[in-house]
């Protein structure tokens, strides 16, 4: 098993992070998830313009192109030989002595290995269930910070009673998941959070949206409250490692009649279809 450090294909057992390392101490670093279908990387571009976006809000310097860090991740899965999984890179501020202020000199740390994992695809087909959980996290939620306490303490709750996901709400607000984004239905449209500081704009979620476009399902970026949540005819969730998942179950209460939805189910169909013209290009 490889993976790469600082832009060197390394032994798995031969990385180490420095005690002094940001994003250890600090959790000063962003990081992504790429999906693996079939050996190849899905909507990696899509992936690396949200992390250089997330470098830049926190004055990180990212070291390569985006050509040059594709590259890497290519080459990484081929070591690997990764069919389906994911890659997972993280770029932290460095090696500096501990002090909250930026270092004046420091070389970013690059690292990025790669996880099998199969397609959910059980879950997908039954839905799974979710609690609710106050939203508690900092108003750069449109960051992919590797500070990820608030996310690590909804998804415990949603996991100490049973469910799949928590979903967040800042007051009556319905804002995302722990770690998705989530959508409602109500009368035929589809309704989720706009990208704003409160979510992040999640790759799966503008995927859903291209996937709207062409299939003529009307959407619309506007908040929705809990109660519109627990009144909603259909409810899902999307990210890179769940897709397009249906909630079926919220705090022990069936969300309409407790099954999938038309709509999410043509959703999902269209998204199959995306993965799979993946493998055939
Ligand atoms: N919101 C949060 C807080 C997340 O951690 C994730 C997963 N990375 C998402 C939304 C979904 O984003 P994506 O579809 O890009 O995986």
């Amino acid at each position: 098993e490889k993976l790469v450090l600082n832009g060197t294909l390394i032994d798995r057992g031969e990385a180490s992070v420095d005690i002094e390392d940001r994003g250890y101490q600090f959790g000063d670093g962003i990081y992504e998830v790429v999906r693996v279908y079939g050996g190849r990387l899905f909507t990696s571009e899509m992936h690396l313009k949200r992390l250089y976006q997330s470098a830049e809000k926190l004055s990180l310097h990212i070291p390569y192109t985006m050509e040059q860090l594709t590259a890497q991740l290519e080459a990484l899965v081929a070591a690997n030989r990764l069919d389906t999984g994911i890659v997972y890179l993280q770029f932290t501020r460095g090696v500096a002595k501990r002090k909250h202020h930026f270092p004046e000199t420091s070389e970013t740390t690059f690292v990025a290995y790669t996880s099998e994992m199969e397609r959910p695809l059980e879950k997908m087909r039954k839905g799974v269930k979710a609690v609710l959980a106050e939203d508690i996290r900092w108003l750069r939620c449109d960051i992919k910070s590797l500070n990820l306490l608030g996310n690590v303490l909804a998804k415990q709750k949603a996991v100490e009673n049973g469910a799949y996901e928590a979903i967040q709400h800042r007051g009556e607000t319905v804002t995302e998941g722990s770690s998705s984004n989530v959508f409602i239905v109500k009368d035929g449209v589809l309704l989720t959070h706009p990208a704003t500081n409160l979510i992040l704009n999640g790759i799966t979620r503008q995927v859903v949206f291209g996937i709207c476009g062409k299939e003529g399902i009307p959407f619309r970026e506007e908040p929705f409250t809990v109660a519109d949540l627990r009144a909603a005819d259909e409810v899902l969730m999307t990210s890179t490692t769940s897709e397009i998942m249906p909630i079926v179950d919220i705090d022990g209460k069936p969300v309409a009649d407790g099954t999938p939805g038309a709509i999410t189910l043509k959703l999902q169909q269209a998204f199959d279809r995306e993965i799979h013209a993946l493998s055939a290009a």
